[in-house]
């Protein structure tokens, strides 16, 4: 279970974010004001920290060198209101381990968390950052795929569902399953988005990669 950390003063973006965190499987803890966050942080057990840089109480900055002062080595991912340059730089220089900012779409956000999460733990680098399975290779750092050493471009949505398969080989997947995962809490459950999104996948990567399991779902072949 990852346990998120949300620190951030708009309630309507709290909601949206723990509302999409959990239909992914995180546990979520929401704070809004900046003291708090960077009591909270140190002292409690996370996977990730979430930071807006606009917080009462304490700015975002502040909090993120409080904690990066404390050598806590929690992934943060900073999301900011402000379009500006210079805040993205000293986020990142301050420690932070991604940036984003608003308004963002909810599978951008999920998209690297989970990068973050498997870096940190692999920090070891290098093998951690890809997938492979058959001649498909997944570049968790660049999102990008290659195919028998060939470029594929890959919108945000198909990489992250060829990422659900690939780390699955073999596994039958249902819609319901690879919807929540990859569309959040965001899809009608009776949509066909999900048939249309393996045409996609089969398209551009290998017509035989995935397979239809009648009456269940879809399997990557291995
Ligand atoms: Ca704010």
């Amino acid at each position: 279970m990852n346990r998120i950390l949300i620190a951030e003063d708009e309630s309507r973006i709290v909601a949206f974010l723990e509302k999409g965190l959990r239909a992914n499987g995180f546990t979520t803890t929401a704070v809004n004001d900046g003291n708090q966050a960077a009591r909270i942080a140190s002292s409690e057990d996370f996977d990730l920290m979430i930071l807006d840089l606009g917080l009462p109480g304490k700015d975002g900055l502040v909090v993120l060198e409080d904690i990066r002062g404390r050598g806590e080595k929690l992934p943060i991912i900073i999301l900011t209101a402000r379009d500006d340059i210079h805040d993205k730089v000293t986020g990142l220089e301050s420690g932070a381990d991604d940036y984003l900012t608003k308004p963002f779409r909810f599978e951008e956000l999920l998209a690297r968390i989970r990068v973050r999460l498997r870096e940190s733990r692999q920090p070891s680098g290098g093998s951690g950052m890809t997938i492979k399975v058959g001649d498909v290779v997944l570049d968790l750092r660049t999102r990008k795929v290659a195919v028998n050493g060939r470029h594929v471009e890959l919108s945000a949505r198909e990489f992250t569902l060829a990422e659900t398969f690939l780390l699955h080989p073999g596994q039958v997947m249902t819609r319901e399953h690879l919807l929540s995962r990859v569309w959040g809490y965001d899809y009608d459950p009776g949509s066909n988005i999900v048939d249309v999104y393996v045409g996609y996948l089969r398209k551009k990567i290998d017509s035989q990669l995935i397979e239809t399991v009648r009456g269940m779902g879809y399997r990557l072949r291995v």
